[in-house]
């Protein structure tokens, strides 16, 4: 069975950046890419946020260039998925999906998180043009113009309003007829003259041309319809990380993100770390994994060096 120094899971910002810095530290790190090679950030275009491009750069380029990077650096990257995983003792084992088995004596978990769509088969074909689940993301691309935010919770609210500052009017799609935010994010969407909240709707179609959203099909639970002119649509029904694999073997939090040690990567199990959304649900940026990537993998050397 072939076993290695460390094996991270995940090829988003988190993923790469830790095997550029196992790799740099001659730890040969291996890396399984997992179901969305690129990770969620392959499903926006222009990123101007990140910092070092001082005109933006589009996110299939900029996960591409992380992804050789770390390649160049020496890291074995793997088009397989991890299956199974045993944490029980070290070497710890994991399984591939063909059936094969690997030991790793240490592991980055940088697995992410999954933005919960509608399941509109609209939606999926105008994912990327027009529909989106990232306002911090995608918002700037939808400035003076009109725009949708689906659902009532905090992550709703705080976009709806981020939404409100760039946009000309900012339309909340809420199924039931109250929010379920904070009283504070509440009172915030109600203070914001450019924010109306549509009581009681549900998104029935999205609807769009070939450049893209041009409105939304709206049923109210009465059973009435209406069209809503808007040029975006933004999800913000929640995330849900990619933790099926750790469940019962790894500490998680209620909503299921792995729990680290306050300021570390460190999880529960000693020589698995952490990075990216799968333990950060509250940032939820690439620069932010990508941070975490570097924190994780400075934690791996540690623990590597030090048996
Ligand atoms: P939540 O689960 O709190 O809210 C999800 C919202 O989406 C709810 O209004 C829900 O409606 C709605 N929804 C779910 N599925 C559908 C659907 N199929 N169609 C229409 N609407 C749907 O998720 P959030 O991401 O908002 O928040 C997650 C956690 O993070 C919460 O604990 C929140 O408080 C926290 N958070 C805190 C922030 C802060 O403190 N600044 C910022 C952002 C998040 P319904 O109510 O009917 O179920």
């Amino acid at each position: 069975m072939e076993r290695y120094k460390t094996v991270i899971l995940g090829s988003g910002p988190a993923g790469y950046t830790a095997a550029i810095y196992l790799s740099r530290a001659d730890l040969h790190p291996v890396l399984f890419e997992g179901l969305q090679p690129g990770g969620q950030l392959t499903t926006t275009t222009l990123i101007e946020n990140y910092p070092g491009f001082a005109d933006g750069i589009d996110a299939n380029q900029l996960m591409g260039q992380m992804r050789q990077q770390a390649l160049n650096l020496g890291a074995d990257i793997r088009t397989g998925i991890v299956t199974k995983v045993d944490l029980s003792s070290r070497p710890f084992r994991l399984t591939i999906e063909e059936g094969a088995e690997v030991e790793a004596e240490s592991l980055i978990v940088a697995t992410g998180a999954t933005a919960r769509y509608l399941g509109l088969p609209s939606e999926t074909k105008y994912r990327g043009m027009g529909v989106s689940a990232c306002a911090t993301c995608d918002g700037f691309f939808y400035r003076k113009r009109d725009v949708a935010v689906v659902g009532g919770g905090d992550t709703a609210c705080e976009e709806a309003a981020y939404l409100a500052s760039l946009c000309r009017q900012v339309y909340m799609i809420v199924r039931k007829p109250f929010l379920r935010a904070s009283q504070a994010m509440q009172q915030r969407v109600f203070e914001t003259p450019n924010i109306e909240v549509l009581f009681e709707y549900n998104t029935a179609e999205v609807l769009g041309d070939e450049a893209g959203v041009t409105g939304l099909r709206l049923r109210k639970t009465d059973g009435s319809e209406r069209t809503l002119d808007v040029a975006g649509l933004f999800l913000a029904i929640g995330h849900h990380p990619n933790t099926e694999l750790f469940e019962g073997q790894l500490a998680l939090d209620d909503e299921g993100y792995i729990r680290v040690e306050a300021g570390t990567s460190r999880t529960s199990v000693e020589g698995v770390f952490a990075a990216g959304d799968v333990m950060n649900p509250r940032y939820r940026q690439a620069i932010a994994a990508a941070g975490t990537g570097c924190m994780a993998a400075l934690d791996c050397e540690r623990f590597l060096r030090s048996k």
